[in-house]
């Protein structure tokens, strides 16, 4: 079960109709997502009045993106939230995709992708540009 059908189960008022992109037995963010809606779950909790809706979650250009809409919350908080998506995007981009190491973003045949050594025996070449 992928991460975010947890989170499904636990939230569906967060969500509504939402775009998944994560392939079928990539775990590897599961512990980004989990951070990830577990704060923002800690910060609607104060909010109860606010709308919030996960449009996408997705991976692109290697990364875990996390789209989201709200209304009704402060400036500071919808910011906030903002910043702990981005965070697990940017955390993304150091985490295999498929098991969860360490790894880094690399690109083959103009694919971008994070995969430890195990998960991409052939290598993919590490990329710093995007
Ligand atoms: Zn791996």
């Amino acid at each position: 079960m992928l991460a975010v059908d947890r989170w499904i189960e636990k939230h569906p008022e967060w969500f509504d109709q939402p775009r998944i992109d994560i392939e079928e037995g990539h775990e590897g963010w599961r512990q980004l997502i989990d951070n990830a809606f577990s704060l923002a779950e800690q910060i609607l909790s104060d909010h109860a009045g606010a709308s919030f809706r996960i449009v996408q979650v997705k991976e692109k250009f290697g990364a875990l993106r996390i789209y989201f809409h709200e209304k009704g919350l402060p400036t500071e908080v919808s910011d906030r939230l903002r910043e702990i998506m981005q965070c697990a995007n940017d955390q993304s981009s150091y985490v295999c995709e498929i098991c969860g190491a360490s790894a880094r973003l690399g690109k083959r045949r103009g694919c971008y992708s994070v995969r430890c050594a195990s998960c991409a025996p052939d290598g993919r070449a590490p990329t710093s540009e995007i």
